[in-house]
């Protein structure tokens, strides 16, 4: 199974990634926790997104693709891989298929702006494994600390408000196309995000009928 998960910052991209990994035995390729491995790491990838990331902005394609294709080539995913976060451009979308990486299904996970900038005050993330949680939808176990690997929950720098506002714009203005680019070619299913984290994850189930 190769999988595209879509959807606007905050929509539930990379929890939803999580749980279909785990699901179906398949890694998740997520260009957001890469490229914030690198800056934490200070990699020459890394010093070149930092300002671009906090900004909210998105990186170049050239930088993403070298990373997608780096990340791919490991043996574990083989059998299947979901994205989330990529692609992002038409851009990035068109290098996919050029360098004959394959998709079976791209999921788009719709919220509304409003409810995505009320979700994203409420997000934390991992310091150390990258896993996020909200403090309502979504809560860890012990409050502050990864369900995962006990490493610090934080609040990243690029979901205060303003910079949400701004990657939303990014999102309505680059990745939206994405939807009639995969719509042409049949692979699209839209799924309403704005619901239960379990709900949606069954929607997605049934989407892909799984
Ligand atoms: P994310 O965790 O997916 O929200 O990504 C965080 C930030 O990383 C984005 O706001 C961009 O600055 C950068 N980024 C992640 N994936 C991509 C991509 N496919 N194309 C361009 N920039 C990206």
């Amino acid at each position: 199974m190769k999988l595209i998960l879509m959807g606007a910052p905050g929509a539930g991209k990379g929890t939803q990634a999580e749980i279909l990994s785990e699901l179906l035995g398949i890694p998740t390729i997520s260009t957001g926790n890469i490229l914030r491995a690198a800056v934490k790491e200070g990699t020459p990838v890394g010093l070149r997104a930092k300002a671009l990331i906090e900004a909210g902005s998105l990186v170049p394609d050239e930088v993403i693709i070298g990373i997608v294709a780096e990340r791919l080539a490991h043996k574990d995913c083989q059998n299947g891989y979901i994205l989330d976060g990529v692609p992002r451009t038409l851009g990035q979308a068109a290098s996919l298929e050029a360098a004959g990486i394959g998709i079976d299904k791209v999921i788009d996970l719709e919220v509304s702006d409003e409810a995505i900038e009320k979700r994203m005050t409420g997000r934390r993330t991992c310091a150390d494994c990258s896993a996020t949680f909200h403090v309502d939808f979504n809560p860890p176990r012990v409050e502050g600390i990864c369900d995962h690997c006990g490493g610090r929950l934080t609040i990243r720098k690029d979901d205060m408000p303003e910079t949400v506002r701004h990657r939303l714009q990014v999102y309505h203005a680059e990745t939206e196309p994405l939807l009639n680019y995969y719509g042409e070619r049949g692979l699209l299913a839209k799924v309403d995000g704005s619901r239960s984290l379990e709900e949606t994850t069954e929607a997605i189930k049934a989407a892909l009928e799984i």
